[in-house]
């Protein structure tokens, strides 16, 4: 089949390689009929996540069809459309039971797909632990709907649920990429006073104001955010700042625009170690929440998919076949043709 594989750092290349098997009586294999492109998958690439085996099968962002299952995978069976869960989690130990899926001690647990072992970026997928891992679509969900829901929505969700956000909040937003729209659409949910984007780039900027009308938006190209941020806002800040940035510039933002007392949710991923100037920020006794998605709630983002609560359908501004994925990643890294996110069709 064919697959695109993790060579080594700077290197992905297009191979064929044998359809997976099931290994384990809690595996499933899926068959994919799309994926995507993550910028993880960039960091992996840049070499940035340690963890990335060389020679993995990539990708960890797909749908798809079950194809056979293990003797102890129940909830799903083969013909059913499937979202696969970027986290691997046996929902059995100490973390999982709390939730923590992230962090499940399982052999495969945690971020193991298209990292640790062969991922999505194929025809084929085997899932570990599929009983947890698949979420089935209603057959009133497109393929396309539902892309996003075991990676990148589930980011955004997770990380609009810690920001604990209430109606009387003013919520700032740090950057307008991928994920970052996918928490602007979690945020938007829980109906906060105000919502604030900051984002650099132009067109993000303009698909934000194109498709969330009602979304205050802000380019620190051209504007001081901490200005903009408590102009628009009641007590000296945002109640809640969702950095989903990942650079040292949105980092410092994101700690410097909250209010005294207030939350920010850290769930970029960083290239590089960021600076917490502790002196700068005594007194202003804020509450940082920090890491990797717990896709936990994929359930309920589908049921809230299927009653057209969320759509992250304009997200998708590409569609490109497997075959041509080094055509789709150079778009992708290159942030060419206005890119937000690719569908890989397989
Ligand atoms: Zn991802
Ligand atoms: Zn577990």
């Amino acid at each position: 089949m064919l697959a695109y594989v993790y060579e080594k750092k700077g290197k992905f290349t297009l191979q064929d390689r044998p359809r997976p098997q099931i290994l384990n009586p809690g595996d499933a294999i899926v068959r994919v009929t799309l994926c995507s492109i993550c910028t993880s998958d960039l960091h992996i690439k840049h070499g940035s996540v340690p963890q990335a085996v060389p020679g993995v099968i990539l990708g960890h962002e797909m749908v798809g069809v079950v194809e056979e299952t293990g003797d102890d995978v129940k909830n799903v069976k083969p013909g059913d459309r499937v979202t696969v869960n970027v986290e691997t989690f046996c929902g059995e130990c100490y973390f999982c039971r709390r939730g923590f899926v992230n962090n499940c001690q399982a052999p495969e647990g945690g971020w193991a797909l298209g990292c640790r072992i062969d991922g999505g970026q194929a025809e084929y997928v085997r899932v570990p632990c599929a009983e947890q891992g698949l979420n089935k679509i209603d057959d009133t969900v497109t393929d396309e709907q539902a892309l996003f829901v075991g990676d990148i929505l589930a980011t955004g969700f997770w990380a609009a649920r810690i920001g604990e956000i209430t109606r009387e909040d003013t919520v700032l937003i740090i950057g307008a990429g991928p994920v970052g729209i996918c928490t602007l659409l979690c945020a938007v949910l829980k109906n906060p006073e105000k919502i604030i984007v900051s984002e650099i780039d132009g067109e993000r900027l303009r698909f934000v104001k194109e498709h969330y009308p009602q979304v205050l938006t802000v380019n620190p190209r051209e504007t001081d955010v901490q200005d903009f941020v408590k102009k628009h806002s009641s007590h000296g800040g945002a109640d809640v700042v969702l950095e989903m940035g990942g650079t040292e510039e949105t980092f410092e933002t994101a700690w410097k625009c909250a209010r005294p007392n207030g939350t920010v949710v850290v769930a970029a991923l960083y290239e590089r170690p960021q600076t917490l100037p502790l002196p700068d920020m005594y007194g202003k006794n804020l509450t940082f929440k920090t890491g990797g998605v717990d896709g936990c709630d994929c359930d309920e983002i589908l049921r809230l998919i299927k009653e057209g609560q969320i759509d992250t359908t304009p997200l998708i501004t590409h569609r490109i076949s497997l075959m041509d994925v080094e055509k789709a990643y150079d778009i992708f890294e290159n942030r060419k043709d206005n890119v937000i996110k690719i569908a890989l069709e397989v």
